[in-house]
């Protein structure tokens, strides 16, 4: 009789025959949060493992002449993940650590985030193994181009939308729908969104993720009956989410006391000065070296005293070990799969309170919708009315699965998943399979 290998994974771990995540990757994380929500969906159970495949992964070559005349190979993916309730949404990423499996767990966290808030979206992600801090603008609007046209397989208005994630930004977004467009022979300002405003972007886009984390931090601090003046909140991450959700808060009367970008950590007990560290970045690119406050060891940040903590930066950053060392009674996610599953099971022993990346950072995706939508009818909304309707979206988002959990007794990322997974199984019953 064959013995089957020895694994600690569980279950469909296996089931895929190009990857074997870890436990605590990308991948398996995702997997795991998919397995506690299993017993919440009744009947539409008999479907989830769609949930668990991704529906297809496209790896490409992008080969640059660099400015130095020699040529470089760089590796591209876009993975649409699950199409089931409308057209693949989700970023793009640049990134020296970027892998398929990553994609394929970033494009799966997409699927599950655009039905939490009800977009009538599928989820997708794209990304490229390249540490664009290296190139020259020539060199990233050629690998930005080329990306664009291998991954023209997939992508469309229609079809799959890439937008801004980690290290891509508006004038990617803008390279990327001429790449398009010129392939197609039409202007195409629908197929990416996260573009300039300019360019058929929308107004409050940029800030949009950030602004969503705060509206999710204010409610549950209002379902709570907690007042955010005063609260201590540290920032994982310095960039579009975590720089945006600092300056909210500060703002709102919270205090910022510790922020950590990927070159350092600095920290100041009585609040940071949120507007002149964004400054600081601005000039230097790094938090390091800020006047107003004083440098801190990355590993303690993990231990500083706050009442919130908000992870913007990438994933896995919260360890079991780390999730036992927080000071912090609630966790905003502000980036996408922060915490792995063995330090979700120690921060929920410790009664502290996790809103979940797929609701908590919504925001940006939300925005996108609205740019989306703007983009076809050719008729632009102004600012408030995009805050004001991104508002109410989270909040009543958020409020039903606040809801569940109560009713459910169970975590707010169990009850975010139920409530996703169940609007996505649903349409996957629906519409049936073919043949
Ligand atoms: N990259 C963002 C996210 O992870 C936004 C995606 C989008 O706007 O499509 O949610």
């Amino acid at each position: 009789m064959l013995s089957k290998p020895a694994s600690t994974l569980t279950g469909d771990l296996q089931a895929l025959s190009y990857v074997r995540p870890e436990p605590d990757s990308a991948w398996g994380t995702y997997l795991a949060q998919v397995d506690s929500v299993i017993p919440y969906l009744g009947s539409l159970s008999r479907w989830a493992d769609t949930l668990k495949r991704p529906k297809r992964a496209l790896i490409v070559d992008i080969p640059i002449e660099m400015d130095d005349g020699t040529v470089r190979h760089f590796e591209g993916y876009r993975v649409q993940h699950n199409l089931s309730r409308g057209p693949g949404k989700g970023g793009v990423r640049y990134h020296p650590g970027v892998t398929l499996e990553e994609v394929m767990a970033l494009s799966a966290w997409m699927t599950v985030k655009n039905a939490a808030v009800n977009l009538p979206y599928g989820g997708a992600k794209g990304g490229v193994r390249v540490d664009p801090h290296q190139l020259s603008v020539r060199e990233l609007e050629k690998v930005t181009r080329r990306y664009t046209s291998e991954i023209g397989l997939l992508i469309g208005p229609q079809r799959d939308i890439p937008a801004p994630d980690v290290n891509t930004n508006g004038q990617i977004m803008a390279w990327m729908m001429d790449t398009y467009s010129a392939n197609v022979g039409a202007t195409a300002t629908g197929v990416v969104t996260g573009k300039p405003v300019h360019l058929g972007g929308s107004l409050g886009r940029v800030k949009a993720t950030g602004r969503g984390v705060f509206i999710a931090g204010r409610e549950a601090l209002r379902r709570q009956k907690l007042a955010l003046e005063g609260v201590r909140v540290a920032v994982q991450g310095f960039g579009n989410v975590g720089s945006v959700a600092a300056e909210l808060f500060a703002q709102a009367g919270a205090r910022v006391v510790a922020v950590q970008d990927d070159t350092g950590t600095v920290y100041r007990d009585a609040g940071l000065d949120v507007p002149a560290l964004q400054a600081h970045r601005a000039e230097h690119g790094s938090v390091q070296g800020f006047a107003g406050a004083e440098p801190l060891d990355d590993e303690r940040f993990w231990d500083v005293p706050c009442d919130i903590l908000i992870p913007a930066a990438l994933e896995g950053q919260i360890t079991a070990d780390r999730a036992t060392r927080l000071q912090a009674w609630m966790v905003l996610e502000g980036a996408n799969g922060p915490t792995v599953p063995a330090a979700d099971a120690v921060l929920a022993e410790r009664g502290i309170l996790v809103v979940p990346d797929v609701i908590c950072n919504a925001g940006g995706v939300t925005v996108s919708y609205f740019e989306w939508v703007q983009d076809f009818s050719s008729y632009f909304w102004t600012e408030a009315e995009i805050n004001d309707r991104l508002d109410k979206i989270m909040v009543d988002a958020l409020g039903a699965i606040w809801d569940k959990a109560d009713a459910l007794q169970i975590s707010l990322r169990t009850a975010a998943f139920a409530v996703a997974c169940e609007r996505i199984l649903l349409a996957r019953q629906d519409r049936g399979l073919y043949p």
